[in-house]
């Protein structure tokens, strides 16, 4: 099956790492014909075109002609059966999206995974405000309960007194009457 790293298709590797610095008859003619062979060879063959570094994240929605990116299979030796997006204006020359699918499919899970995390994360926060705002109408009924009985034992309290006072003051008659007799 297909090779699943993430580093992009190395083929023009074939044609610039020949061995030219390794070979004892070096010649730096030869090396430049060699790289403008492998140059033109790189228009002409425009599969699979060099990986563009500016590719979109994720999933490619428009290529950079304005076309609409599909999927397309490798056959290459590396990578075969491999699944890329491209476009079907590749062969005008222009510069034009490519991406392996299985990397755009990564980035859009991690992305997905990000998402799904921040959401997790706003709804624990926000079930947190709502126990928190129950808690706080709990304790401002209890308050209000407490102030309520506050009220009514200060009442008790003053009608206490005036039977105290009302008791003094008979008691005091009563005294008098003993007293003056
Ligand atoms: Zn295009």
């Amino acid at each position: 099956m297909g090779n699943y790293s993430y580093t992009q298709p190395s083929w023009s590797e074939d044609y610039y790492d020949n061995d030219a610095d390794a070979d004892s008859g070096y010649s730096q003619t030869e090396a430049d014909i060699l790289l403008d062979q492998a140059e033109i060879d790189a228009t002409r063959r425009q599969y699979p075109p060099p990986p563009k570094p500016e590719v979109e994240f994720g999933f490619p929605k428009e290529c950079y002609c304005g076309g609409e990116p599909h999927t397309a299979t490798s056959y290459t030796a590396t990578d075969p059966g491999r699944r890329f997006y491209t476009c079907a204006n590749r062969d005008d020359g222009d510069c034009h999206v490519w991406k392996w699918w299985d990397v755009a499919a990564t980035e859009e899970i991690r992305a997905i995974s990000t998402q799904c995390q921040q959401l997790s994360d706003k709804v624990d926060y926000l079930s947190f405000l709502s126990d928190y705002e129950t808690q706080l109408d709990e304790a401002k009924v209890l308050h209000n309960e407490t102030e309520q009985k506050l009220v009514r034992f200060e009442r008790i309290g003053k009608r206490f007194e005036l039977v105290l006072g009302a008791m003094l003051v008979v008691l005091v008659i009563i005294g008098m009457v003993i007293i003056f007799k």
